[in-house]
């Protein structure tokens, strides 16, 4: 499959890992947004948040809750920080692979993207 997020996954583009489990990965962003700027993604290759059911919703809770676990040890907990799921054309998804973006270390609080 010609995805670059399971690329990722089958370690066949090399990139510093940040956090694994059976179900979830998660890497710094290639092009980081802000100064912490880390990606959290399934396994399993979901093309966007539009194509999840109700059966992926311990999926979709077990992604946020890495996110803020990531977010704990990249030490911005406290002073905040922002998840982004953009779904579809429109929605601005470039990599068609579910992914969280996490993003923090700087003011966010008056924009929207
Ligand atoms: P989106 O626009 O939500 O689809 O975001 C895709 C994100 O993937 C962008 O922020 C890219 O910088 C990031 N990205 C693309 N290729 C890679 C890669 N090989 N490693 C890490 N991040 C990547
Ligand atoms: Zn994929």
């Amino acid at each position: 499959m010609d995805c670059v997020f399971c690329k990722i996954l089958a370690g066949e583009i090399p990139g510093k890992i940040l956090y694994q489990d059976e179900e979830v990965v998660a890497f710094p962003d290639i092009n980081p947004q802000a100064p912490i700027h880390i990606l959290i993604i399934p396994r399993k290759h979901i093309p966007s948040l539009a194509d999840t059911t109700e059966a992926d919703s311990a999926l979709l809770g077990h992604l946020v809750s890495v996110a803020n676990q990531m977010a704990k040890e990249a030490g911005i907990a406290q002073s905040g920080y922002r998840l982004v799921i953009n779904c579809g054309q429109e929605g601005g998804q470039v990599v068609p692979h579910l992914h969280l973006h996490l993003l923090g270390r700087k003011s966010l609080s008056d924009t929207l993207g």
